[in-house]
Parts: C-alpha cells; sequence; structure tokens
C-alpha cells in the first residue's frame, strides 16, 4: 500500500479518513492534528508555559513529544502512584524521555508524601485503586499547575478516550459530567488551573504508530489495576463498531462537542463560578468545605492511628 500523499510505502491506514501514510507523512497528520486542536479550540499559544501530565505511556509521551517539536513550552508532571515495579520503570522512561530533550520535570511521590502507593491508600479507604488514584491525580495536576505558575495543565487524553468516557455516561445518564467532556477546561475561578487534552481528534492507534515510527522509549503495559476497567469494555465495544463502521467514534465524540456548541449549553466555566470555593484544609477549588483529596487522606490518616 502506498501512502496517500507521497510515493512513499504506507504504514498506517486510517479508514475514518479514507487515507494511508508513510513514516514521515504520519508525522505530519499527528502534529498537524494536535496544531488544530490548540488553535481551533484556543487551548495554549507559544507565549504560554504548559505542564504536561506524564505517565510514561505513549499517549502523554506523544503529546509532549508532539508540542516540544511544535515549538511549544513544554515541562512534564509524573505523579508516582508507588505500585511496584510498574512504577518504578514508567518513571525511569519519563526521566530519560524528559532528560534527552531538556526538559523540566515535576515528580510527586505518593509513597514519600500520601505516606503509601495508591493501592495500600485505596484499601485503607475502602475505595477502588482507579477511583482514589483520579482524586489523587487531579489534585496534584492542579497543585503543580498553580503552585509552578503554568498558564495550562495539558492530559495525552486520545478520541478514544473520549469517546467510551462519553459512552460510559451516556449508559448511565450521568448528565452532571457531561459539561467536563470537551478539551478545554477554563481557568474558572482563582486556583483552578485550565485543562486541556490536545490529543482529542487522534484515535489511540494513530498515536501509537506515531510513537513507533518516531522510536519514543514508552512503557508498553498499562497499569495493573486497570485489568478489567469499564472503561476498557467500552474501548473494546466502539472498537468493533469502529471496525464496522469506520468513523463512529469521531461522529460519536465529536458529533456530541458540535452539539454541545450549537446548544450554546452552560459552561463548565459558568458552573464553577457558582459552585467553587476553597476548600478549608488545602485552598483548592471544591464544591464543598472540604475537597475530595483532603477527605480522602482524612480518612486514610485515621484509619490508619492505632
Ligand atoms: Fe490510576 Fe487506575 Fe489508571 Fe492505574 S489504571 S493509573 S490506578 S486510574
Amino acid at each position: 500500500m502506498r501512502c496517500r500523499k507521497c510515493p512513499h510505502k504506507a504504514v498506517l491506514e486510517i479508514p475514518r479518513h479514507h487515507t494511508a501514510f508513510c513514516k514521515r507523512c504520519l508525522t505530519e497528520f499527528v502534529c498537524g492534528q494536535v496544531e488544530r486542536a490548540v488553535k481551533h479550540d484556543k487551548m495554549f499559544t507559544k507565549a504560554d508555559r504548559v505542564l504536561v501530565a506524564v505517565s510514561g505511556g505513549k499517549d502523554s509521551l506523544t503529546l509532549l513529544d508532539v508540542l516540544h517539536t511544535l515549538g511549544y513550552h513544554v515541562a512534564a508532571l509524573y505523579v508516582d502512584l508507588g505500585i511496584g515495579d510498574y512504577s518504578k520503570r514508567s518513571k525511569a522512561k519519563v526521566e530519560a524521555f524528559t532528560s534527552a530533550r531538556g526538559l523540566v520535570l515535576h515528580v510527586h511521590e505518593l509513597k514519600e508524601d500520601e505516606g503509601a502507593g495508591i493501592n495500600d491508600l485505596a484499601n485503607l479507604i475502602s475505595r477502588p485503586a482507579c477511583s482514589a488514584c483520579g482524586t489523587i491525580k487531579r489534585h496534584h495536576f492542579n497543585r503543580v499547575a498553580v503552585e509552578y505558575g503554568y498558564s495550562v495543565l495539558a492530559t495525552g487524553h486520545n478520541l478514544d478516550d473520549e469517546a467510551s468516557r462519553l459512552l460510559g455516561n451516556v449508559l448511565r445518564w450521568q448528565t452532571e459530567y457531561l459539561d467536563k467532556q470537551g478539551p478545554v477546561l477554563p481557568a474558572s475561578v482563582d486556583g483552578f488551573a485550565k485543562k486541556v487534552k490536545p490529543l482529542y481528534r487522534l484515535a489511540e492507534r494513530e498515536i501509537a504508530a506515531y510513537a513507533v515510527v518516531n522510536k519514543l522509549d514508552y512503557i508498553v503495559e498499562e497499569c495493573p489495576n486497570a485489568v478489567g476497567a469499564k472503561m476498557l469494555l467500552y474501548k473494546d465495544v466502539l472498537n468493533r463498531l469502529e471496525a464496522e463502521s469506520p468513523g463512529t467514534k469521531q461522529a460519536f465524540y465529536w458529533g456530541f462537542l458540535a452539539k454541545q456548541e450549537a446548544e450554546g449549553g452552560r459552561t463548565m466555566a459558568e458552573s464553577d463560578q457558582a459552585m467553587l470555593r476553597p476548600c478549608v484544609a488545602c485552598g483548592q477549588p471544591t464544591t464543598a468545605e472540604t475537597c475530595n483529596y483532603c477527605k480522602m487522606m482524612a480518612r486514610a490518616i485515621a484509619t490508619k492511628a492505632p
């Protein structure tokens, strides 16, 4: 199969766009889609300092690589969840990646700062590890972005992540989460960093192909706690639909975004301004007196106490 843009051999077929690309044209395509998302959705400019949350996996390292290549001012944040060998290896990948490019890397260690890794913490408070992990990561992503004066926090969520999350929310009619499903969550109040998802126009397999052809050294295995996660089931269902009908994921998620925009729905910024206030314990924005992170940590400390 030939590349649709040049005479070289194609390395990836992209049925949803009726195209196929060689290594060079695939790299241009991925960079172009990221640039388009950043500009179209007014995520940030070359004057902004962008903090990229990285896990050591293909998505976040691709995002860091593409933004750095495009000339954006990026730094990385890694939250070490303390999951045995998996965390050690993913942290080593992130350290090697950022050091090779001369990028600033912030590291938050759960075992040092929260006193336990994610699995022990989750056991202490009798919550699923992934639910505790989400609360902890959101807290530290926002904290580091605000404390170090970054204009925006970027995460490596891709089209598959967003479409499967949307499917999960729709299946359960969790409409309260839908206004947070956009690729941009504005810095609506003081102490709340702007959050963006510049990979939302790209499917997981396109990002994986970019990472392989550009020889990015990422951790291939998933977090061990992901086994059995509902999101993997939703991704599998969407992948089967995509195989039968290319473009389904894109039509589902982008269609949702277009409908949301056309209806001029209440934005997260407006909802936040009405509800958020500083947490009495840590000062980060929350809708209650104490934020979920501080409640969780207080419960962990109380359970641990003799
Ligand atoms: Fe966190 Fe769960 Fe994802 Fe692992 S699988 S990184 S524990 S949310």
